[in-house]
């Protein structure tokens, strides 16, 4: 009898492991998308060049700093609603935007506000103009993402280096440049077949649809996964639907200025020339500055 209840309680105690074993794979929690994931389609909220990152002044910089022209159009990053519009002592004229994620958008210093709280806005609409007001020193446009809705202590920032994949100081940015992308990814019809996407620059894409691999993404294109793994530096095993993936380069590539660089030095390393740069670049003079990111024409 003994024998028996000592069987009963092990079986007893190997049912409990078994099911806990079951209960802990069930409700382990599916991974939180990235920020990245959730501002694919995003645009950057203003054009000019990126004069201070997220992090610095000892942590308190909770944003981005996009100088550009005094009274030039400040963007909605993405479609939501307007939380916030108001006059700060510190962030001066400042819009608070709530998207659909969950997460909030800041823009402050700005010239003039040109959207109502309530207001329902569009990705990409313009929602005031570029200034100094508040505790600003120059004109420029600071960028807050928040996670989840801004706190005052900003707990819930995170870097918009971070969302838009680029974000150095010195980098040009520009609204139009990320509104294609935005475009494709709000606009995919529900019966997007194909998938693929090619743009002015001669690039294809490939937005990932449910189901897919790398593996059968890339015998579509006659390609080994490997090869689409590499060209957007991904891991082959963690895909998701809706993903926008490399599968050709354009006809162009990217070239970031560097000390002791000078056009004629560029357009050697490029087998091309200074005119055909300036042209790409409309550019007028032979003036560049460090950080400065010039179109190159690849042969
Ligand atoms: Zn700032």
């Amino acid at each position: 009898m003994k024998d028996y209840i000592r069987r009963f309680f092990i079986a007893g105690i190997m049912a409990l492991c078994v099911s806990l074993l079951f209960l802990g794979g069930k409700h382990s929690k599916a991974a939180e998308p990235k920020i990245s994931e959730l501002t694919e389609h995003w645009v950057w909220p203003a054009d000019g060049v990126i004069t201070d990152t997220y992090g610095t002044r000892s942590g308190q910089h909770k944003g981005i700093d996009i100088a550009g022209d005094s009274g030039s159009p400040v963007y909605a990053a993405d479609a939501g609603i307007v939380s916030r519009s108001y006059y700060s002592q510190t962030y001066g004229n400042v819009i608070f935007i709530k998207h659909n994620n969950q997460t909030e958008t800041v823009y402050a210093h700005l010239n003039k506000r040109l959207s109502a709280q309530g207001e329902i806005v569009s990705l990409g609409q313009k929602i005031g103009l570029m200034g100094s007001t508040g505790d600003s020193s120059g004109v420029h446009l600071h960028f807050e993402i928040h996670a989840q809705a801004w706190t005052p202590d900003k707990i819930n920032a995170v870097d918009p280096s971070v969302a838009f994949g680029m974000g150095e100081v010195g980098q040009a940015v520009n609204a139009a440049a990320r509104t294609e992308n935005a475009r494709e990814v709000s606009a995919r019809p529900s019966n997007f077949n194909s998938g693929q996407i090619t743009n002015d620059s001669g690039e294809t894409y490939h937005i990932v649809k449910t189901g897919e691999t790398v593996w059968t993404i890339a015998a579509h294109y006659n390609l080994q996964p490997g090869d689409i793994a590499s060209l957007n530096n991904i891991n082959p095993d963690r895909i998701l639907t809706g993903q926008k993936l490399l599968i050709k380069p354009g006809n162009f590539s990217e070239y970031t200025v560097k000390q002791g660089d000078t056009l004629t030095s560029i357009a050697k390393m490029h087998d091309t020339t200074a005119e055909a740069i300036k042209e790409l670049n409309n550019a007028n003079s032979d003036v560049i500055k460090i950080g400065q990111i010039l179109i190159i024409h690849k042969k």
